[in-house]
């Protein structure tokens, strides 16, 4: 059976901004309603060792989600188990509707939907999903124990994922498309120290090659066809697994002419604060910030949400 449901505070996303935004938002006495979303916790729910959340020298990212969402919980944020399908911005009070057909009637909105893996875009990359290739070394590592993998990308995400599978895999080659990478120096500094890795530089996958599924006795990918940018040289790396870390775009679909955005899809907010063009709808964390991006920072914006979410209820009488 569906259900209506009405709040002063709708959250939608369940990231770091979007829990904390409910944190605040409970205990300003707002009684907020989260709907989590198809992947509750967010990015930190397939990374490893977070060690740069103040507070938690080494904690691994799902447990970091877990202790925010019963937080959130325990101080009376509701938290709904579905996913946002659309939103009218245009009337007041704003209302939602989830994938299940129930309704949400909010006073204010604040979108804290975040970013999702980005994949190079080529039909092998597609056709070799779940058979060798993937954007998640923390979920599909494990199955990739001695043997040999790229991972594909230069900055920060992929070369945690490459210094991460060092522990299950033989060898591990990263792939990247310039000279240097963009990952911190303290990370580069770990990647190039580990001996089971090798670094391909100003390079990029052509192809990901293998035995697809129907094509043979024991589908798989078997390696890939690298393309060197300067000299034009194809090579063709053996490895069992590709793991593609090139960056994320954030989820906005759902907002598409409904709010203003960037070129590249994120959110645009008055800069320093959380508030869209709609007064009443906020927006925290990575839908919003392709700068910085942090658990910290997302975390931040959301509080700052949660703020003026109180702030534009009292100045509306609906407090
Ligand atoms: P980034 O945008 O930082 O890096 C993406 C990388 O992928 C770049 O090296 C880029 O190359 C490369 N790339 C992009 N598109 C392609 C393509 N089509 N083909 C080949 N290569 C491509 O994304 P990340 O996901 O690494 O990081 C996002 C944010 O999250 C950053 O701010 C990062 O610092 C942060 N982060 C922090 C972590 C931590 O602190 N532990 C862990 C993971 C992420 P090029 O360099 O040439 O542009």
């Amino acid at each position: 059976m569906t259900q209506d449901y009405k709040t002063k505070v709708l959250i939608i996303g369940s990231g770091p901004a979007g829990y904390t935004a409910a944190i605040y938002a409970a205990r300003a006495g707002l009684n907020p309603m989260m709907v989590a979303g198809i992947e509750p916790g967010g990015q930190l729910m397939i990374t490893t060792e977070v060690e740069n959340y103040p507070g938690f020298a080494e904690i691994q990212g799902p447990q970091l989600m877990e202790n925010m969402r019963e937080q959130a919980e325990k101080v009376g944020t509701q938290i709904v188990s579905d996913m946002i399908v659309d939103v009218d911005f245009d009337n007041r009070p704003f209302t939602a509707k989830d994938d299940s057909g129930n309704t949400y009637t909010a006073d204010t909105v604040i979108i804290s939907t975040g970013a999702k893996a980005r994949w190079l875009g080529l039909d092998s990359e597609y056709k070799f999903q779940g058979l060798g290739v993937s954007a998640c070394a923390t979920c599909d590592g494990f199955f990739f124990r001695d043997q040999h993998v790229a991972v594909i990308g230069g900055g920060n995400s992929a070369v945690e994922e490459a210094l991460f599978l060092t522990n299950f895999c033989s060898k591990v080659t990263l792939v990247h498309r310039r000279d240097e990478l963009r990952a911190e120096k303290v990370m580069q500094d770990r990647l190039f120290a580990n001996e089971k890795v090798e670094v391909v530089w100003d390079s990029v996958v052509e192809e990901v090659v293998g035995v697809g599924h129907g094509e043979g006795d024991t589908p798989g990918m078997t390696g890939i066809r690298v393309k060197n940018v300067k000299t034009d040289e194809i090579s063709e790396i053996e490895c069992q697994g590709m793991f593609v870390a090139i960056g994320h775009d954030p989820a906005t679909q759902l907002f598409k002419d409904k709010l203003d955005m960037d070129d590249e899809g994120y959110l645009i907010v008055e800069p320093g604060t959380p508030r869209t063009k709609i007064a009443g709808v906020f927006a925290a964390g990575d839908v919003a910030d392709k700068i910085y991006r942090q658990a910290v920072t997302a975390a931040g914006m959301g509080c700052m949400a949660a703020l003026d979410a109180d702030k534009y209820l009292s100045v509306n009488g609906s407090h």
